[in-house]
């Protein structure tokens, strides 16, 4: 009676994927299929590794998505920050790289 209960494990457990949403476009996505951009202090880099440190978002790999992104001020919304024009082409260009 004193033997405590193992943990089990449900054999019907799925392995959680993580989900962020396309700041453009609004679709949810797994979080490896989206690209992550970070706010740092010289501005907004696309964070390859996914791991940086600091207010992040996400766009699909989709120059259109960029483009919506960063030009209707979406990804400066959800950064809490303002581009400036070099940073914003640096990313469009980044973006239109990807297709
Ligand atoms: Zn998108």
């Amino acid at each position: 009676m004193t033997k405590t209960k193992a943990k089990s494990i449900k054999p019907t457990a799925v392995k959680h994927i993580p989900q962020r949403t396309c700041v453009a476009c609004g679709r949810v996505r797994a979080k490896r299929e989206l690209v992550r951009l970070v706010r740092t202090a010289d501005g907004v880099e696309v964070d390859t590794s996914g791991k940086k440190a600091g207010r992040g978002a996400y766009l699909c790999p989709a120059a259109g998505c960029w483009e919506a992104g960063l030009k209707k001020g979406r990804l400066e919304h959800t950064l809490h920050t303002a581009l400036t024009e070099d940073n914003r082409e640096r990313l469009i260009k980044y973006g239109k790289e990807l297709e």
